[in-house]
């Protein structure tokens, strides 16, 4: 790069990074992401986003962490840090994230589950519950899981391979007789690519102590609350890697099915 392109490119990263700091924190029905799952299946694992800025911006959503290492969920205002050994902890303020997505969740609608119901079960009862293909939800749904499957992304090296490869050596974890909350979002399919269409749920166990991408579940008893989502404030990273990109794959598709999982 010549001196007077990065000296722009300085300058324009020094904008950006003012406005993020004064950006007001966001409201309920604002969905706040930070880069696009284009990006991270392309391999673009560093983000210059901060867990501390993300929760500026809300208190519920997920995500990964820079270099893919382990999984996020953010419930309460609280960043939780799955690793790939399966265990939860509190991320640290100063942790940066390459994909995540967060919201002020509510207000929602709420439904009691009094019978076992599986994935599409409990997915349908929210589609009936919205009435379109076309809107965006924050989906919580807290309660006791008779079967639960999970997968937690583990830390990769540069240079970076693309997401279909990292996930394919994916830890797994299966919990049975677990009581815990999946959180994340219902995306329409015009957002495949910026984000995950259809459901995209991780996992956080009552204790807090373990959890992950959510791959399939049953459950037995619990509460789901849809929250509608009318805005999508989109944050690109500022970064080389993101803006050298080859992004918009043909297969997009194909590759969010094979590295979320087949739902
Ligand atoms: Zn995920």
């Amino acid at each position: 790069m010549t001196d007077a392109r990065s000296g722009f490119w300085d300058w324009a990263r020094s904008v950006v990074e003012h406005r993020r700091a004064q950006s007001p924190a966001a409201r309920p029905g604002q969905l706040y992401q930070t880069s696009t799952m284009d990006a991270l299946l392309a391999g673009v694992y560093d983000g210059d986003a901060t867990v501390a800025e993300l929760l500026r911006h809300g208190d519920f959503g997920l995500g990964t962490f820079n270099g893919l290492d382990g999984e996020m969920v953010v419930l309460d205002g609280t960043c939780h840090h799955l690793r790939a050994d399966g265990t939860a902890v509190s991320a640290a303020p100063d942790e940066r994230t390459p994909f995540a997505a967060v919201t002020r969740f509510g207000p929602g609608r709420t439904v009691s589950l009094t019978e076992p119901a599986n994935w599409a079960e409990v997915t349908a009862r929210i589609d009936d519950l919205v009435g379109s293909d076309n809107v965006m939800c924050a989906v919580r749904i807290r309660g006791d899981f008779t079967a639960l499957q999970t997968r937690t992304v583990a830390a990769q090296h540069h240079p970076y391979p693309p997401l279909v490869e990292a996930t394919a050596s994916q830890a797994k974890a299966r919990f049975t007789d677990v009581s815990g909350t999946l959180a994340g979002f219902r995306m329409p399919e015009f957002e495949q690519g910026i984000s995950v269409a259809g459901y995209h749920l991780h996992f956080l166990t009552a204790d807090q102590r373990r959890g992950g991408h959510c791959l399939d579940f049953q459950m037995s008893s619990g509460t789901i609350e849809v929250a509608q989502l009318s805005e999508l404030h989109l944050s690109v990273p500022q970064t080389e890697a993101f803006r050298s990109a080859a992004l918009n794959a043909a297969d997009t598709s194909d590759q969010i099915r094979r590295t979320e999982g087949g739902h």
